[in-house]
């Protein structure tokens, strides 16, 4: 089988070939070669040592990005590609790394320490896909398996659990018994990983085509990563509005909401506060008084943990706290969210909210995305009118106020009052009735 590769890892195999060097494409590229998708990047893998590889590549901008474990990036035609020199593992420590690396020049043992048959494969464009692990077949199945003995796999590094995850819900595959099995086993390890290992990894299973799948068979593994969700497995809300217990809408809604990395954290986290507020009124019905809040609250603590960064927990914890807002659907209100939130956290809310009904009870479906929809169409017109929503849009700023004789906390009440006005259409921004309604509001004050 012949795979296309771009011309500058052709030239990197060439140069290392005609070295005397075996040169392969690696890992994911290769996997996604024989799927017929185009990889995100190519890596690749050599029998030459990294000095080695600072001979062939002199001519090339070359740099040492990790030589303890053998890896040095190459610029070729502006294109950056990872070179690793073919290496077997040391024993492993902490269930994380291994303590020392050996370098090899056969390829099938650089193959061997990979984690999954699928990501196992090796190309040389002269003599083809090296697949000592069956990872063609497994792709033809459809199957993530792991390369060896699942219990050992996990315990060197236990990322893979999470990775074994990732890929299924990515590639849409399933995972294979005996490496599912292991996973459930193992799933304690994951507490031996580093937190920005484990975000990275989480974000890619909840952007992944078969993520509604995965997080439903292998919850128990999320729960160990995020225990505060455990608590929303099998919670009856005791309502109409809902079908579904807490975490299996949790899933729908993550399933639901645009595929864009935040909001599928926003998804997953939103309703994490309702356990704790849960109420049961004399009908026997339930309900979540404030749960926006205190689920914003939490999931500012997981966040944190997760070390996603600030700004990240911020639009996250604030869409959160918002997604219960009942909008009427007329402008006056969405421009005061607007102007209280910014438009760009109202637009991701609505998604939120579009989300959260497909997770509901279908009755209230239509009727929720239409009042969803034209609330959308309005916050667009506010973004693209450049609506006055705030005190700043004003024409008119605290000196003129204060030239009108206003004093101290009366001149920001002044501005609240005109604000209020031009929303509700009374006046309109411009600078002399803004004026003239201010000395009403003024003299109205001081009678
Ligand atoms: P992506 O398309 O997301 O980049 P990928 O398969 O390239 O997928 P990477 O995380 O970039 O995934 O890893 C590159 C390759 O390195 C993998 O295909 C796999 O062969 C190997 N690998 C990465 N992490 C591990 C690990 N923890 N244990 C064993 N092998 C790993
Ligand atoms: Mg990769």
């Amino acid at each position: 089988m012949q795979i296309q590769c771009p011309d500058y890892v052709l030239t990197a195999i060439k140069l290392l070939e005609n070295s005397g060097y075996e040169a392969y494409a690696v890992g994911g590229c290769v996997r996604d070669s024989v799927m017929g998708k185009c990889p995100n990047d190519w890596d690749m893998t050599t029998s030459a040592l990294p000095e080695q590889c600072f001979e062939v590549f002199k001519n090339y901008k070359i740099i040492p990005t990790g030589i303890k474990h053998g890896t040095v990036t190459v610029m070729i035609d502006t294109h950056s590609i990872e070179i690793t020199t073919m290496r077997i593992d040391g024993n492993y420590k902490d269930n994380r790394r291994p303590e020392s690396v050996e370098f090899t020049d056969r390829i099938a043992e650089d193959l061997s320490r990979r984690d999954f048959t699928v990501n196992a494969m090796a190309y040389n464009p002269e003599r083809g896909i090296t697949d000592e692990f069956g990872g063609k077949n497994d792709i033809k199945d459809k199957i993530i398996r792991c390369v060896g003995n699942p219990d050992k796999r996990f315990k060197e590094d236990a990322l893979r659990i999470l990775r074994a995850l990732r890929f299924a819900s990515v590639l849409g595959f399933d995972i294979e018994k005996n490496t599912s099995e292991s996973i459930i086993k193992n799933k304690h390890l994951l507490h031996n990983i580093a937190s920005e290992r484990i975000r990275t990894e989480l974000i890619k299973l909840l952007t992944g085509q078969n993520a509604e799948k995965i997080l439903t068979d292998y919850c128990d593994v999320i729960f160990e990563i995020i225990p505060e969700l455990k608590p929303l497995y099998g919670f009856n809300q005791r309502t109409e509005y809902h079908i579904y217990d807490i975490w299996s809408h949790t899933v729908k809604a993550v399933a639901a909401i645009e595929n864009e990395p935040e909001l599928k954290v926003v998804a997953l986290l939103h309703d994490i506060g309702k356990p704790e507020k849960f109420t049961v009124d004399e009908n026997g019905t339930g309900h979540f008084k404030g749960h926006p809040a205190i689920s914003a609250e939490k999931s500012r603590v997981i966040l944190k943990r997760l070390r996603f960064p600030n700004k990240s927990v911020d639009k996250i914890c604030k869409i959160i706290s918002l997604h219960d807002l009942r909008p009427d659907g007329s402008e006056k209100q969405l421009k005061r969210w607007c102007g209280r939130y910014s438009a760009e956290i109202m637009l991701d809310t609505f998604k939120m909210m579009k989300a959260d009904s497909a997770a509901q009870n279908p009755v209230f479906y239509n009727d929720r995305m239409k009042l969803y929809n034209k609330c959308e169409k309005i916050t667009e017109k506010i973004i693209s009118e450049k609506a006055c929503i705030s005190i700043a849009d004003l024409k008119v700023n605290g000196r003129d106020i204060s030239s009108l004789g206003a004093k101290g906390k009366e001149i920001g009440n002044a501005l609240s009052f005109l604000l209020d006005c031009v929303i509700d259409g009374k006046i309109c921004n411009e600078r002399e009735e803004l004026l003239n309604k201010a000395k009403e509001f003024i003299s109205d004050k001081n009678f």
